[in-house]
């Protein structure tokens, strides 16, 4: 049993009910919820792996310009099991590759795609604490 951090991004926020309906049908428990906005401050160190990418401005004052819901999701091999479920960063690789993931059916342009999901146990742990800090890993 895995835990994994999704984030439903502040564009993919008015689907949220259809969002959360394909994770509790891919089998998902929610073991947290959150509904909050990032400050820009708090989106730069969220993002601080992609400090160097030309896009990092731009993803800092997206993820940064609206509401956001983080969600702790826990399933037998969730990290990869949502990252399945999402399909591939790109929304438009993902209509032609993966039509029913969910940045396929929600996601925007490259920048725009309506959710995140942890890739690797070291991520998910550290980006559960960055939003809930209480979090107890063995
Ligand atoms: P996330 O970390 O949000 O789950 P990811 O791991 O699939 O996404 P990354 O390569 O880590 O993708 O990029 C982080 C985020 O930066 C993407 O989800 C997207 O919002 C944005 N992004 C990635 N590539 C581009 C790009 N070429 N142009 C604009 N924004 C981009």
């Amino acid at each position: 049993i895995e835990r994994t951090l999704a984030i439903i991004k502040p564009d993919g926020v008015d689907k949220a009910n259809e969002i959360e309906e394909t994770i509790l049908n891919e089998g998902f428990t929610i073991l947290q919820k959150r509904s909050l906005q990032l400050t820009p401050e708090q989106a730069s160190e969220f993002y601080a792996e992609h400090f160097e990418k030309p896009f990092y401005p731009r993803l800092v004052t997206y993820m940064s310009g609206g509401p956001i819901i983080v969600m702790v999701l826990v399933r037998e091999n969730a990290i990869l099991h949502w990252r399945e479920v999402i399909g591939p960063t790109k929304p438009s690789v993902a209509r032609e590759t993966k039509p029913d993931s969910i940045r396929a059916k929600y996601g925007g342009d490259d920048e725009h795609n309506a959710v995140h999901g942890s890739d690797s146990s070291t991520s998910a742990e550290r980006e559960i604490r960055f939003f809930f800090p209480d979090t107890v890993f063995e």
